[in-house]
């Protein structure tokens, strides 16, 4: 399973912090937590329901912004999933050779 990114700079303006998950749901939930626990949202504010639909237009829009996995944050298919490792691994692999061609 991937690791996903949030900055927290694309949802708020002056914070350098990061909020990490697993899947969409997750990083919704740790950024919940984040902003109890960093920006003094109570515990209504950041489950309200506009909230809530403001955090996750931010995360989406951040990844398309930032291009961050945002195929998985789309779709998490196992098929999007075994796509994107195998790109990454034949991109690793090429890097290799050119690295030992140049050598
Ligand atoms: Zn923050």
């Amino acid at each position: 399973m991937a690791r996903l990114v949030f900055f927290c700079t694309d949802a708020t303006l002056d914070c350098t912090d990061s909020v990490y998950g697993n899947s969409f749901d997750e990083i919704l939930l740790n950024l919940q937590e984040h902003a109890i626990a960093h920006h003094a949202y109570s515990n209504e504010d950041a489950s309200g329901e506009d909230q809530v639909a403001y955090w996750r237009t931010a995360i989406t829009a951040s990844a398309r912004q930032r291009r961050t996995l945002l195929v998985i944050l789309r779709d998490e298919s196992p098929l999007i999933l075994a796509m994107t490792t195998i790109a990454a691994l034949v991109a690793l692999l090429v890097f290799v050779v050119v690295s030992l061609v140049n050598l």
